[in-house]
């Protein structure tokens, strides 16, 4: 167990709700904070819905949810997290959202709170230049569903200081969570290699080389992946998938990491994947259905 007591997390979608849940379950008190209260109650919902599901297969008891979901308090508002000792950011996938995120959060976090972001691609450094603590800011990069996936990427910054790294392994390890080290680039290491080949995988799509369900089989049974690149790509959600492309493409300068049109087009179209019910597949209606 880390010397942290209190975590606030600003932003209640899929990983800021995972993140609660690990956190909770942990032992840690978590403020949990969004814009809407409707975001809050289904974050709630969600994760008491995923802890029951732990307690079925045995991994939790009853009395260790409640407990943990005892420890969850949301709030709509910033200054809930007054007295929180890390504050994590796991809002939408957006620089320009993030740094006002980190703004205001400074001017209600304790002076010597430390300060992580989940980001999935955006530089550290450039966040953390937005606070006024950079170096007590890092990167903590959890992996989607954080219930049941092994790794945290940790990011340092140019500025952070080494007791802010020890602070943020000694968390990751107290949650059971195995640690990969990454040097601030764009994407870091997980979605700097994955992310292009779900972007290919789409070209692949927009260019006629395979039908949705073709692509998909292909690459669950013909590279032994779990999931096929276009159902992850549902999965993380294409408006995440999108902003870290363009992440790459920007701060590497190569036109490989260019967007796929295609992408652009289900993100105009507000087709988010799974968390908007429609993407590459349609879920609205039992068993998921490709859309082309
Ligand atoms: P999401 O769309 O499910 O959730 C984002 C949440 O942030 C929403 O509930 C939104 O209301 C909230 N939000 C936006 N602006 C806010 C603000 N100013 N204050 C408080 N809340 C605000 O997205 P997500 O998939 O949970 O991604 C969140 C972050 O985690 C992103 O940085 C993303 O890159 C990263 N991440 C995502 C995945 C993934 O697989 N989806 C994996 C690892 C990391």
């Amino acid at each position: 167990m880390s010397t942290l007591k209190s975590i606030g997390i600003v932003g209640a979608g899929q990983m800021g709700s995972g993140i609660a849940h690990v956190i909770a379950l942990g032992g840690y008190d978590v403020i949990l904070n969004d814009l809407e209260q409707s975001r809050l109650d289904q974050a709630l919902a969600l994760i008491e819905k995923n802890m029951m599901r732990q307690v079925g297969k045995g991994a939790v008891t009853e009395s260790e949810v409640n407990a943990a979901l005892s420890r969850i308090t949301p709030s709509t508002e910033l200054s809930a997290l007054a007295n929180v000792d890390l504050a994590i950011e796991a809002a939408t996938e957006n620089e320009a959202i993030k740094r006002q995120v980190f703004e205001n959060l400074c001017k209600h976090v304790a002076p010597n709170a430390y300060l992580a972001t989940n980001t999935s691609s955006i530089s550290i450094t450039r966040l953390a230049a937005s606070t006024d603590r950079p170096e007590k800011f890092i990167g903590l990069h959890f992996m989607n569903p954080v219930p049941l996936m092994k790794l945290v990427e940790i990011i340092r910054g140019l500025a952070t200081d080494q007791a802010t790294y020890e602070m943020a392994t000694n968390l990751a390890t107290s949650l059971d969570k195995t640690i990969a080290n990454s040097e601030d680039f764009p994407a870091f290491i997980v979605n700097r290699i994955l992310m292009p080949m779900i972007n290919e995988a789409i070209y692949t799509l927009y260019e006629g080389v395979g039908t949705v369900e073709a692509i998909d089989t292909a690459m669950k049974l013909g590279a032994n992946h779990p999931m096929g690149p276009l159902e992850l790509a549902d999965f993380i959600g294409l408006d995440t998938c999108l902003s870290i492309m363009q992440v790459l493409y920007e701060g590497l300068a190569d036109t490989k990491y260019r967007p796929c049109p295609l992408l652009v087009k289900y993100v105009e179209a507000g087709w988010l994947g799974r968390k908007t019910q429609r993407g590459f597949y349609d879920y609205r209606n039992g068993a998921p259905k490709p859309t082309r």
